[in-house]
């Protein structure tokens, strides 16, 4: 049902692996107009543990970088 593009990491090359998707509604307000409503894919990096977040082209996600790093101790 649901396709979601494979990436490998920017930074390290290894290929990306699909965390989860997210329904934007209205995050893009200065075009919501025209815009219908689109998936976030969320990626993590299994080598180098950067997360990444693919809206209209693969970008890097602090916020869940962050809450990574915080929640990372086991
Ligand atoms: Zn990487």
């Amino acid at each position: 049902m649901s396709s979601v593009p494979d990436f490998d990491c920017p930074d390290c090359g290894e290929p990306l692996v699909h965390a989860h998707t997210e329904i934007s509604s209205g995050a893009f307000r200065t075009q919501a107009a025209s815009m219908p409503q689109m998936p976030i894919h969320y990626y993590d990096c299994p080598e180098c543990q950067t997360c990444w977040k693919f809206g209209t082209r693969l970008l890097p996600d602090p916020v869940r970088q962050i809450a990574r790093d915080s929640h990372g101790q086991s």
